[in-house]
């Protein structure tokens, strides 16, 4: 497949069903690139057995027209035979990605490397653009151009929310009315975690109570609790000590899955 790079190319990549957040990535590259390329891509090796593949929300001619008024240059949306015309090499990223995500969706980040890699060696941007919704996948990719010595600077970018605090995501179509209505209560939860946390130094115990009595809260709530930790910002390892670090919770409500995090320097 040929390149579609030039000098200096914007990547974002996507796996379209566009809302604010993936067109504020858009309009961060547009200001910084003289080209700026976006894919939209359903990638099949990242979902596991029984995941929504099938029912991914998908509307591409909307997605063209929001990038083109968002300045992107160039939409790249293969289709899964074009990008695997036979069973793939993959890029496995050690440790981190056994962990959280990793531990509930086993192979995703498998998944994810490997297509990441794929299209930097098709698009071959400058920088490429994610979103920090995703905080594990972002720290997946930075680790793999790392270690794999990619000549590409990454840039990620705060989540985008709703006025209520629910960090966009194409799957929060899949909420009912009453979900919906729920979902803003996890960014709330990280949110008065985070300023606890960030107030005064804890001990371990206090910092394990907090997180104890938050997923508690949840529960009560209506959220099916995966995950509620504090880990830090370089292998996302639980940790108690001081320095960059993030609160990462995933939950599901009714039948969608929800994922949040609130990053913070703990003292
Ligand atoms: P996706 O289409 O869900 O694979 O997302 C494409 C890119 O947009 C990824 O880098 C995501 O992390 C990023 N993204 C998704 N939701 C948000 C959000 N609410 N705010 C900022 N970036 C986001």
């Amino acid at each position: 497949m040929a390149s579609l790079g030039g000098p200096d190319v914007g990547f974002v990549p996507t796996m379209g069903a566009f809302h604010e957040g993936h067109l504020t990535l858009m309009r961060n590259a547009r200001q910084r690139h003289e080209s700026v390329c976006v894919s939209l891509f359903v990638n099949p090796l990242q979902f596991g057995r029984g995941e929504d593949l099938e029912m991914y929300p998908r509307n591409e001619e909307r997605d063209f027209e929001l990038a083109t008024a968002a300045g992107v240059d160039t939409m790249f949306a293969p289709s899964a035979a074009e990008l695997y015309t036979r069973e793939s090499t993959l890029v496995r990223v050690p440790d981190i990605t056994e962990l959280w995500e990793g531990e509930v969706r086993p192979g995703h980040f498998d998944g994810v490397a490997t297509v990441v890699a794929k299209l930097f060696n098709i698009v071959r941007p400058r920088i490429a653009y994610f979103g920090w919704k995703d905080i594990q996948q972002c720290l997946v990719i930075r680790r793999m151009v790392s270690d794999l010595n990619m000549q590409i600077g990454l840039d990620f970018h705060d989540t985008v929310r709703e006025s209520d605090g629910l960090a966009l995501s194409s799957r929060n179509a899949y909420l009912t009315p009453n979900d919906r209505s729920a979902a803003p209560l996890l960014h709330r939860a990280l949110s008065r975690l985070s300023s606890i946390l960030r107030g005064s130094q804890l001990t371990q115990e206090l910092i394990d109570l907090n997180l104890t009595q938050t997923k508690a809260d949840l529960r009560s709530n209506g959220f099916d609790v995966d995950y509620l930790e504090l880990v830090n910002l370089d292998d996302m390892k639980k940790t108690r000590t001081a320095g960059p670090a993030a609160l990462i919770v995933a939950a599901r409500l009714g039948t969608t899955r929800l994922i949040d995090n609130e990053r913070l320097d703990l003292p």
